[in-house]
């Protein structure tokens, strides 16, 4: 038996670029076989759709709401809704956050501030993973792929969002080099992409009962494989990287590592 979960979903309440409900996502996932979704919105230095001057118990309040109106149709419908977030850092590089939840946000303000060294830090601290998502990504709004080496627990190898096969290619074959764990998601923001798209997610042996399984299935490399569309993660050797690559260490510093030579 195994179990499929959607990893990276964002909402129109929360996200600013989101198109659909977090409630609606619900039916459509069920019908597909999946087991549960998690809601990962953009968070404070991302595209939030929640604005930045409001107190920070307002703002965490508003940005778990997209979360949380998904949550309540997936208790109606018996279908498991979890919660993480996306950060973005210098409008480059993304994270996906899992295991932290609205109470700990509420009493950890600093997160809003934190760089990527100290959200791993504080993120393991209290129990929580976090992944790079789409690290090859290229597009007008990035202006470098910045890929975190040492501030990860795993890397989101497939991303149903990305333009193109070879970002996701890259991907893999980064994490694969550095023996991360991979997971895959459908960066969802529009219910419009069911059909179009494709939808990504991971598999699992065991239920997910919180986000703690997924957090532990992730850290100890239990996820059984990745739903991807056919040759997706297929790499052919002359992928091209327009934008500069910045490899960052485990201090969270740049360093002269040639992304080549971890390819
Ligand atoms: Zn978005
Ligand atoms: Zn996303």
């Amino acid at each position: 038996m195994s179990y499929l979960y959607e990893t990276h979903l964002h909402t129109s309440f929360s996200s600013a670029c989101g198109n659909t409900k977090g409630s609606r996502y619900v039916r459509l996932y069920q019908d597909m076989g999946y087991s549960g979704i998690i809601v990962t919105d953009h968070f404070f230095r991302g595209n939030t759709a929640v604005s930045r001057s409001l107190p920070w118990t307002e703002w965490v309040k508003q940005f778990c709401r997209g979360y949380e109106e998904a949550l309540n149709e997936g208790i109606k419908r018996g279908f498991d809704v979890f919660f993480g977030w996306e950060e973005t850092f210098d409008s480059c590089d993304d994270y996906l956050v899992y295991g932290l939840d609205k109470e700990w946000l509420l009493e950890h303000p600093e997160a809003k501030k934190w760089t990527r060294g100290e959200q791993y830090q504080a993120v393991k601290a209290a129990g929580g993973c976090v992944v790079q998502a789409h690290p090859f990504r290229q597009h007008s709004y990035i202006r470098k792929v910045i890929l975190s080496s040492g501030c990860v627990d795993a890397v989101e190898a497939a991303n149903a969002t990305n333009y193109e096969q070879s970002y996701d290619a890259l991907a893999m074959r980064y994490a694969l080099k550095l023996g991360l764990p991979v997971t895959a998601g459908s960066d969802m923001h529009d219910e419009r992409y069911f059909w179009s798209e494709g939808v990504f997610g991971i598999y699992t042996g065991k239920k997910f009962h919180s986000i703690v399984d997924y957090v532990n299935a992730v850290c100890n490399n239990h996820i059984n494989g990745i739903k991807i569309n056919k040759g997706r993660c297929d790499y052919y050797g002359d992928e091209k990287v327009i934008l500069p690559v910045e490899v960052r260490d485990a201090n969270d510093k740049s360093t002269d590592i040639h992304w080549h030579d971890i390819i």
